[in-house]
């Protein structure tokens, strides 16, 4: 068997970003609108600085505006709440994402719940969730939302396809799931009690990992000609001694029996904030009741 087709996140995610600018312009143009998203991160991780950074740099190479919020570490759940109910009045923020994970005196549900459903970029709320479920149009999950374009870069259709997800996390698994299942997919969600664990992945003609756990998914776990999805970020120690990263996906092993497989870094992880983007458009146009630019039609 030929080796698989490696799917190119950072590639995909350059041209969403590019269509992205596109449908700012004219957002600009035609209706006087700049969508705007809000960034709060609480406390000091750098992982999170990191990314929150990423997300603002992001926001304005595409022409939007972009809003930064940093709290102390020790910052209570009355401050982020009164943070989030600010964002939530101000018209020119059409979009936020608080920063995940918070500090343990905050109630990461608290504030999700907080979040006007129609600004929830990150498809957190329950509201966004349920609409998701019964098939109704909101804010989806960007991590998740990636996947299913990652998928298509390779598969034009999914309908029938038997599609196993290992994780069930609402960040990823879940929505993921759901979202397979509207592509016509038979799914399965794995997860750490699942019993036989490679003989569930087998049967996947798509296979998700989502899980955490460094190359925890090996080649004979894969059936033959199966497309991967590859979401795990795990940071071990290199050869040599320093780090880098690896996926949830023995990488060189699937690499020799998948018809196409994401790397890690450079599958999945660009696709996230390419769809942060896209969703914050979607949730702009919709707060002024504008159609979203056609250039987009494909991501909303
Ligand atoms: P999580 O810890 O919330 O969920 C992990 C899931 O894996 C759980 O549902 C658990 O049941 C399952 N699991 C744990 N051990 C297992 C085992 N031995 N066998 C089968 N299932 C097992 O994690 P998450 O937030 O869903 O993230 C999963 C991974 O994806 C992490 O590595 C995270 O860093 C990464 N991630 C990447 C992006 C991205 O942008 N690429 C975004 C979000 C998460």
């Amino acid at each position: 068997m030929s080796e698989a087709r490696i799917i190119d996140g950072k590639a995909l995610a350059a041209r969403v970003q590019e269509k992205v600018a596109k449908a700012v312009a004219e957002l600009k143009k035609r209706h006087g609108l700049t969508p705007g998203l809000a960034v709060v991160l609480v406390g000091d991780d750098p992982a999170s600085q990191v990314y929150v950074r990423n997300k603002g740099r992001r926001t304005v190479e595409a022409g939007m505006r972009s809003f930064e919020y940093k709290l102390p570490a020790d910052a209570s759940e009355r401050e982020l709440l009164d943070r989030i109910a600010k964002l939530n009045a101000n018209p020119d923020v059409h979009g936020i994402l608080v920063q995940l994970p918070l500090p343990r005196q905050i109630r990461t549900s608290a504030v999700i719940d907080a979040i006007d459903p129609e600004k929830d970029v990150d498809g957190f709320h329950v509201v966004n969730a349920g609409r998701l479920m019964t098939g109704r149009k909101g804010l989806v999950p960007c991590t998740p939302k990636g996947c299913i374009l990652l998928i298509k870069q390779v598969r034009k259709t999914l309908e029938g396809l038997q599609a196993v997800v290992i994780g069930r996390s609402n960040i990823v698994g879940k929505p993921l799931a759901h979202l397979l299942l509207a592509e016509n997919c038979t799914v399965t969600i794995a997860h750490s009690r699942t019993r036989d664990l490679p003989e569930v992945t087998r049967r996947a003609d798509i296979l998700v990992a989502a899980v955490g756990r460094p190359e925890m998914v090996r080649g004979d776990w894969i059936k033959p000609g199966a497309v991967v999805i590859d979401v795990g970020i795990n940071r071990v120690k290199g050869e040599d001694g320093s780090p880098k990263l690896v996926g949830d996906v023995a990488f060189a092993e699937a690499h020799k029996v998948a018809s196409a497989i994401t790397p890690v870094p450079g599958g999945v992880g660009p696709m996230t904030i390419a769809m942060l983007l896209v969703n914050t458009v979607q949730a702009a146009c919709r707060q002024k009741r504008v159609p979203v630019p056609k250039v987009l039609k494909d991501y909303v």
